[in-house]
């Protein structure tokens, strides 16, 4: 029995995780899986109750209990600083060790991409950023702030494990998935420490895989050639700061942040799959959200647990959608959220 926790979250983060379930239930029916799915009310309005973001126990339970985590999104505009959101998903990905962000991107129908002349089989690369690491560890300071004297101190923190584990993990990946090439980008040139240690490090491993390509790229030339020529790419690997700002722009490749679907894994341990679009306080409550990323999350999630008839399931119905314009407005069809849903959930249990 495979225990999955499910954390809807805040905003739209409710709407498209409640999509979501009525997915993976949809093709429980016709293939059952050894799963359970518990239901967990983390999020803005509890900690504006209680003052609770992730209590500490909960991070055991994980550990102890549960196979994956599955999670919307979070941020509230009543929580003026989302200090809840930052504990919430950054406590998860340090705590439970969530080191290898993966980031397919996917073109799935032409017309969604921003390129002209760009097709599915240009824009299909994957993206490891690094997710435990960098910039993103809080260490620095501010010296007498406010003040024309202020001084501000940001560490990138990178460390021999940090870095190898997740480059190894890539060319891991590449190797299983029959793949030729992967690069890794850095500023190596500016930053001629800490990058330095991700230059060196990925020759390193390269060495151990002598049929795959391994290029190096200066981060500015990687941005300016997925845009140019996306066919390039088949797997990148990056830092948690590089990782942040190019699969933004993998998801507008894709078609937006209604289709992007994010896996935060740790190989040894529980994993986190959540979409990669925030809360969207704008358009909360009103079943305009797209649906779409949160049930290709869902997929991801169940292809991760081995659950591989489900997860294929999914992306057959989710290519129907969008092939038949079953969509949300934003990408141009006419359903809401949940007509979005019930589409897929239709196109899974009739098969057409
Ligand atoms: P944050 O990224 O800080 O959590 P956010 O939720 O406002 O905040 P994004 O997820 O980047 O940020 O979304 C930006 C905008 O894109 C949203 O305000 C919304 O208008 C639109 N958007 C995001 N996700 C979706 C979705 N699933 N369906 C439709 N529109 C979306």
């Amino acid at each position: 029995m495979k225990k999955i926790a499910v954390i809807p979250g805040d905003g739209i983060g409710t709407e498209v995780i409640r999509e979501a379930l009525k997915v993976i239930e949809a093709t429980q029916a016709k293939n059952p899986m050894d799963i359970d799915l518990v239901e967990m009310d983390y999020g803005a309005e509890k900690y504006l109750k209680t003052k609770i973001t992730m209590p500490e126990e909960q991070y055991d339970d994980f550990k102890k209990n549960f196979s994956a985590i599955l999670m919307g999104a979070f941020g509230d505009p009543r929580v003026p600083g989302n200090e809840h959101a930052k504990d919430i998903l950054l406590g998860t990905r340090f705590k439970l060790d969530l080191y290898v962000n993966f980031r397919p991107v996917k073109l799935l129908d032409e017309r969604f991409c921003p390129l002209k002349n760009k097709t599915p089989k240009d824009v299909n690369f994957t993206v490891f950023r690094e997710n435990t690491e960098g910039v993103y560890v809080g260490v620095g300071g501010i010296f007498k702030k406010n003040t024309p004297d202020e001084i501000a101190i940001q560490e990138e923190i990178n460390t021999r494990k940090g870095v190898e584990r997740i480059i190894r993990y890539a060319f891991e990946f590449t190797q299983k998935n029959n793949l030729k090439k992967i690069a890794m980008a850095d500023k190596s040139n500016a930053m001629q420490y800490g990058h330095n240690l991700w230059y060196r490090c990925f020759f390193e491993v390269a060495k151990e895989y002598p049929n795959i390509q391994s290029k190096h790229f200066y981060i500015d030339a990687m941005a300016m050639m997925m845009i140019r020529e996306p066919e390039s790419f088949e797997v990148i690997v990056t830092n948690n700061l590089f990782g942040d700002i190019i699969t933004d722009i993998g998801a507008q490749l894709q078609g937006g942040m209604g289709l992007a679907a994010s896996g935060n894994i740790n190989p040894d341990g529980v994993s986190m799959f959540e979409p990669v679009h925030g809360s969207a306080p704008d358009i909360a409550g009103k079943n305009l959200a797209n649906p779409m990323a949160a049930i290709l999350t869902a997929e991801m999630m169940l292809r991760h647990l081995g659950f591989t008839i489900n997860a294929d399931m999914i992306d057959r119905a989710a290519r129907i959608a969008i092939q038949k314009n079953k969509l949300t407005k934003e990408l141009g069809g006419n359903l809401g959220t949940k007509e979005c849903g019930d589409f897929i959930c239709e196109v899974i249990r009739n098969g057409n």
